[in-house]
């Protein structure tokens, strides 16, 4: 048996993805799952991932809510292979393909007045579910049709449902087969010329060439109708695969009632770009084994569609969390230093800080921290005793650490000591500690609390001597004299 390569068995037919977000004003992270799986098929296939911006709403489609999309794939480098489409500027084509519905005998002009459709959703019989057009203008004959047309009466175009049914093979859920009956015929073209979601996503489709379509879940049942689109327009559908939703822990559509759903505010708190992709990539697809950590080139080399999960995948903050922290731990300087220099100039410009930090100062912090913050912002929140002098002290660590008697004198002698060494870096202040301690017979931990306490204000943190080193020796010592004196007016 000859074993075939999948990208090469392809290769006449290059997959052409596309993510097709409604500008709402904010980018859910369900839709940037979407556009991720979608950028990952492409580039696991060698295709192309493309963009198209579903824009027809004109109240909602601020040019800042298109703006908001751009964004959000931009920091997550989901940037689409070719020129976005933007479907307001594609309505002609809609209309066109309507006509050619029309002129085809596949499409019917219906003049029902809203009023008479209303009436008739009302009077659907109790226990139906569905709604249905009753036809009553398909059966209209060519003379009273030419007569309204003259009577400059308007109609909406509708698709006739043939017979039969419509079966196609979901990447996800497997076969669906669905009876022609249970579709009504439903409107291509409004009243008012303007076309139907369901006609503009096929039209377009079509004309960008797109072989596959991922997609949430709550499309799978608009799939059949857009499937009768593409045969009457004698075209072959693409292959189809929804993606079923994020659910928020308490197994209800993931909400803003659950937390941060938009992708701008995860970017917002410090959420690194490779915590998102990590996540959000195994995110209902798994490469068939329980990973947690996955890169960006093991998902491309990955991914792939019979690994979506059918089962709807659970939004977990406290996860996301973790590997946010995972992700600093092991991130150098360099990796961050532009979004740390940032958050230290917000930190800075909010008083939270008294000056800016040198990036020297900066790095040593970050160096020392990197393993304990869950988001680089953590760094000047958490610790912002590494960049300004503690003004307060931990109450609790007054009572225990600075209320003893000896406490000044040792913490004078620790100064000098410091403040005399050559090289202020760990061994020399380790050193330093532990020679007093044995000198004075007191223990380690008798000095070293009370240190930390006077350069920090806090009772807990990284280890002292690192901490120290970190500072540097000239904020340590004036610290330290500053505790002093105010542990002797007190
Ligand atoms: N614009 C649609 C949405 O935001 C998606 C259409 C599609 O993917 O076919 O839900
Ligand atoms: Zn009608």
């Amino acid at each position: 048996m000859i074993k075939r390569d999948k990208n090469i068995s392809n290769s006449n037919t290059e997959v052409r993805v596309r993510f097709a977000p409604s500008p709402t004003g904010d980018l859910h992270v369900g839709g940037v799952r979407t556009a991720l799986f979608n950028y990952l098929y492409a580039r696991h296939t060698g295709g192309k991932f493309l963009l198209r911006i579903e824009d027809t709403d004109k109240k909602r489609s601020t040019s800042q809510a298109v703006q908001v999309i751009l964004d959000g794939l931009s920091w997550l480098e989901l940037e689409p292979d070719e020129e976005p489409i933007y479907q307001s500027t594609r309505i002609d084509r809609h209309i066109e393909a309507a006509n050619k519905l029309l002129d085809s005998g596949c499409a019917y002009r219906c003049f029902c007045s809203p009023e008479r459709l209303s009436a008739l959703r009302d009077e659907k019989p109790d226990g139906e579910k569905l709604y249905m057009y009753d036809r009553h203008c398909l059966n209209l004959s060519n003379d009273e049709i030419e007569k309204k047309l003259s009577d400059g009466e308007k109609y909406a175009l509708r698709l006739k449902i043939p017979e039969g049914e419509i079966s196609f093979n979901d990447g996800v859920h497997g076969n669906i087969t669905v009876s022609n009956r249970e579709i009504d015929d439903f409107i291509l073209l409004r009243r008012d010329g303007t076309p139907t979601y369901m006609l503009a996503v096929v039209v377009d489709d079509i004309d960008m060439g797109i072989t596959n379509i991922i997609r949430g879940d709550d499309h799978i049942s608009n799939t059949p109708k857009q499937i009768l689109i593409y045969r009457a327009l004698g075209q072959t559908p693409p292959e189809f695969a929804h993606v079923p939703l994020i659910m928020g822990p308490d197994k209800k559509r993931l909400s803003k009632r659950h937390g941060a759903t938009s992708i701008t505010e995860y970017h917002n708190a410090g959420y690194l770009l490779k915590t998102m992709i990590n996540y959000l990539g195994l995110l209902g697809w798994s490469p068939g084994d329980d990973r947690n950590i996955i890169n960006h080139e093991e998902l491309i080399e990955l991914f792939d569609i019979p690994g979506i999960q059918s089962k709807s995948a659970v939004f977990d903050e406290t996860k996301v969390r973790w590997l946010n922290g995972q992700y600093l731990g092991n991130s150098e300087y360099r990796d961050v230093t532009e979004e740390l220099n940032t958050f230290a100039r917000q930190a800075t410009e909010s008083g939270m800080l008294i000056t800016m930090p040198d990036s020297k100062q900066i790095e040593a912090a970050w160096m020392l921290l990197k393993n304990r913050v869950h988001f680089l912002k953590d760094l000047f929140d958490d610790y912002r005793y590494m960049f300004r002098d503690p003004d307060s002290y931990n109450n609790k660590g007054v009572k225990k650490h600075f209320r003893k008697p000896g406490v000044t004198e040792h913490l004078e002698m620790l100064k000098n000591d410091f403040a005399n060494v050559e090289s202020f870096e760990l061994d020399s202040i380790e050193g330093i500690i532990r020679n007093r301690s044995e000198e004075w017979e007191v223990s380690a931990g008798k000095l070293i609390h009370p240190l930390r306490l006077a350069c920090s204000g806090v009772t807990g943190g990284a280890g002292l001597f690192e901490m120290l080193e970190a500072l540097g020796k000239d904020a340590v010592i004036r610290r330290i004299q500053k505790a002093v004196n105010w542990i002797s007016n007190g």
